[in-house]
């Protein structure tokens, strides 16, 4: 049997996920499972990039989280499921991959210049959120990972991991594997009022909603804005209730939808009652798991804290031929 690829992905911690996060990372992790020797982790450090001045929410936002990972089906007996802050190797890793990462790499990070700007009422001229691409290489190399799944926007993220790992192979000894882009295809997902679903937009409909709220949320979602009158004809290649039917609808129901919507022949009061049902049959199995897993807080202690074991004995293995490449 051939060896499986090793894997590392991680999340910054963002509380209950929704069908955003889902489709967008959390979906093809869970698919990778068999495929992949993969490590997936919280990203808590990470939040305290941005987020330095309220970290009061992140222990709670983490554990929130991986309940949604493990009710959606990342399961602890294919995945390594871990807590970064628990795996204090990743600092160490951070610091002395800082020694020789050149400033100007950081600078030119493109993400970097677009939060500036975007998250203006932050503070974020501070060295932690410059170097936030040093700790992320170190989250990905330190457990010698040979790919990373990522959307586009984000690959030049794994650019600088890259040339950080090639920077200590040639300064001291080849101790990383150049990890690759494993680029993943991702369904776009927008928000009840059609902007790109988010917690902050307040347009999002969580995995462990309980039904009540999805059919509340779906009955305010914005629809075809060309089809004012049930008697206008709408197109549903427009419609974001339409693309959450060919998500979650019967191929039945998504054609029977597509036909009557152009006709006029349904009004989205109706068709938005269908997709609701459709959305909370197809979460079903998701909300319940998770359910679970929040009536049973010592199965998710103990998941956790094997994950963390599991990871630590690996990044422990690499710092020490880290330590020994640097002679130190
Ligand atoms: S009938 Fe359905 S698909 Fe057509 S515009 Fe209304 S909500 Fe959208």
């Amino acid at each position: 049997m051939t060896k499986k690829k090793r894997i590392v992905s991680g999340m910054r911690p963002t509380g209950a996920l929704h069908l955003g996060n889902y489709h967008g990372a959390l979906k093809n992790w869970i698919n990778m499972q068999d495929d992949y020797d993969c490590f997936f982790f919280v990203a808590d450090w990470h939040a305290l990039t941005s987020d330095y001045e309220n970290p009061s929410y992140i222990k709670e936002f983490s554990r929130k989280m991986m309940i949604d990972w493990l009710g959606a089906g990342l399961s602890p007996e294919k995945s390594t499921l871990f807590i970064q802050s628990h795996i204090p190797q990743h600092a160490e890793l951070f610091l002395l991959l800082s020694m020789i990462t050149p400033v100007p790499w950081l600078e030119r990070n493109p993400t970097y210049k677009e939060q500036i700007a975007e998250l203006q009422n932050k503070d974020l001229s501070t060295f932690g959120f410059l170097g936030y691409p040093i700790l992320q290489a170190a989250d990905i190399i330190i457990y010698k990972a040979e790919g990373v799944p990522v959307g586009v926007d984000q690959s030049p993220h794994i650019e600088i991991t890259r040339e950080i790992a090639r920077r200590f192979n040639y300064l001291y000894k080849p101790v990383f594997p150049e990890p690759a882009t494993i680029l993943t295809e991702s369904a776009k997902i927008l928000g009840t009022d059609r902007r790109k679903m988010s917690k902050s937009y307040d347009n999002a409909i969580f995995l462990s909603d309980p039904p009540e709220a999805i059919r509340k949320k779906v009955a305010t979602m914005i629809t075809d804005p060309q089809r004012i009158k049930k008697s206008d004809p709408g197109d549903p290649d427009v419609c974001n209730v339409y693309a959450f039917h060919q998500m979650y609808s019967s191929p039945n129901l998504t054609e029977a939808v597509n036909r009557e919507c152009r006709t006029a022949a349904i009004g989205c009061v109706e068709c938005k009652k269908k997709m609701a049902e459709s959305l909370i049959e197809g979460l079903a199995p998701i909300r319940e798991a998770t359910e679970y897993y929040h009536a049973h807080p010592q199965i998710v202690d103990d998941i956790i804290d094997r994950g963390n074991k599991a990871a630590a004995a690996q990044a422990g293995q690499t710092l020490d031929e880290v330590r020994a490449a640097l002679k130190i």
